[in-house]
């Protein structure tokens, strides 16, 4: 047992486990059999409740999605609303229903860094990014450049976990014990300054190695046979990993120059979590394909989309005719509920001014939680507008990790929960992303659990 368990344990120390019959995702083999699972039970503003009726701050919004909290009737009338009138139709062979058509228009229009030209409608993060990887095979065949397939990807990303996008991330977890990744996948380096760069190397010099480590690493492989490069524009779930100054202006012209697309998975970052209505605004970049998900409905329905670049589409459109009919779609893409559900969520986004706020309070929220920084047991903490990862270290001076059985992200994680609040950890990392609609002084709320569990840490 391992420290989380041991602090789920005291959160549920008057149960004993009764044992259920789901298979959980992202679970260790002994907490499937062994450890009673956190059962949420109701929510409300920025909280949830489990079953015992213990509260939760949930400064994680579910999954990174919640970005409205867990109340929003507003959400949950236009989901009411549409199920009365159309519960369902599916988009193929040229039929479709209104709000998909809605929800496509208006999402092109919100997306301002480059012309974008249509929208692909999937269930999850997950099958949008297969999706990417389809389309722009698709595309190279349209083009007659058959050999151009290869997809490169950074360390320590997370593309999501069908056989595609799981080959696509850089983590550990997602390959042991899956013959991962698939052959067309390759990986360059993760962009994380503080735990990689050389002595007196600058965040400038930093980016302009790992640009031109992915020139190697392309001319290697040799330009013809790579399509796609695939990144999140600042990493999540591998431990909200900012880009260092200048990335993403020495990564882009490499690029241009080798004719590979660039998908921006922007599952995490899109709707105002970094402050920017998306992250390609905050660090200009003009992406070819977008990933799109989670923040979209506020996590209240399933919904995920790939927006493509009007000069993707126009190419399609030229060139893919002897490919005949586009053979790719789910049966829940473009669900109407879920686009009716979307559709509330940016009006909602609009009408609240959503970005005003996140602007205002999400600089508390980083400079006072960066001041944790001071403790002897975190070497970096990280993040941008309302997301943030604290890294923690067993010697601060060479930024030596502690060795990994001690689960100390498991541990600080597993002292928020018994203090009532609830994020997510991954080695050595903790990470949080609360709702955007949180208030400053739930913000507040936020420190002084961080505070108190880190002192139990340490
Ligand atoms: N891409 C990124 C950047 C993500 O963070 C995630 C999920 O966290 C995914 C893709 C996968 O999304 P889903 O879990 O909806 O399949």
């Amino acid at each position: 047992k391992n420290a989380s368990h041991a602090a789920l344990d005291a959160v549920h120390h008057e149960r004993t486990f009764q044992g259920h019959s789901m298979l959980a995702p992202f679970t260790s083999g002994c907490q499937q059999t062994e450890v009673e699972p956190l059962i949420i039970e109701k929510g409300e503003g920025i909280y949830v409740w489990d079953h015992n009726g213990k509260k939760y701050l949930d400064a994680l919004a579910g999954l990174w999605c919640t970005s409205l909290g867990f109340s929003e009737e507003r959400l949950m009338n236009a989901a009411w609303n549409q199920m009365t009138k159309l519960p369902f139709y599916h988009s193929f062979w040229n039929r479709t229903s209104q709000r998909p058509l809605d929800l496509a228009k208006e999402l092109i229009d919100m997306f301002k860094p480059v012309k974008m030209g249509k929208v692909f409608f999937c269930c999850t993060g997950s099958e949008a990014n297969d999706t990417q990887v389809k389309l722009v095979w698709y595309y190279n065949n349209a083009l007659g450049r058959e050999k151009k397939k290869k997809i490169i990807a950074r360390q320590k990303s997370y593309h999501g976990s069908t056989l595609s996008a799981a080959s696509l991330s850089g983590l550990t977890p997602l390959h042991t014990g899956f013959d991962l990744p698939a052959s067309f996948v390759l990986h360059t380096d993760c962009a994380h300054y503080w735990r990689y760069h050389l002595p007196n190397e600058s965040e400038e010099q930093y980016s302009s190695r790992l640009a031109d480590n992915l020139e190697k690493l392309i001319l290697k492989e040799g330009p013809e046979t790579i399509a796609a490069f695939i990144a999140e524009p600042l990493m999540g779930a591998g431990g909200v990993i900012p880009p260092p100054a200048t990335y993403w202006d020495k990564i882009q012209p490499i690029l241009k120059k080798y004719d590979i697309l660039l998908i921006a998975d922007e599952v995490i970052c899109a709707f105002g979590r970094l402050g920017t209505m998306f992250a390609c605004e905050k660090y200009n970049i003009k992406p070819d394909l977008v990933t799109i998900a989670k923040q979209l409905s506020s996590g209240y329905m399933p919904i995920s989309a790939i927006l493509l670049g009007q000069h993707i589409f126009d190419a399609l459109a030229s060139y893919s005719n002897g490919l005949g009919t586009f053979g790719h779609g789910f049966t829940y893409g473009g669900h109407p509920v879920a686009c009716a559900v979307a559709l509330e969520t940016l009006r909602i986004y609009k009408e609240r001014s959503i970005l005003v706020h996140i602007n205002e309070v999400a600089p508390i929220f980083q400079t006072e939680m960066k001041k944790l920084a001071s403790s002897p047991i975190v070497g970096e903490i990280r993040g941008e507008g309302l997301v943030l990862g604290i890294e923690f270290v067993g010697d601060k001076k060479i930024k030596k990790s502690f060795p990994a059985e001690w689960g100390v992200g498991a541990y600080f994680s597993g002292q928020c929960t018994v203090l009532g609040m609830l994020i997510r950890f991954a080695g050595d990392m903790a990470m949080m992303s609360p709702p955007l609609i949180i208030t400053i002084e739930e913000i507040h709320e936020i420190l002084r659990i961080s505070a108190a569990a880190l002192k139990a840490t340490e």
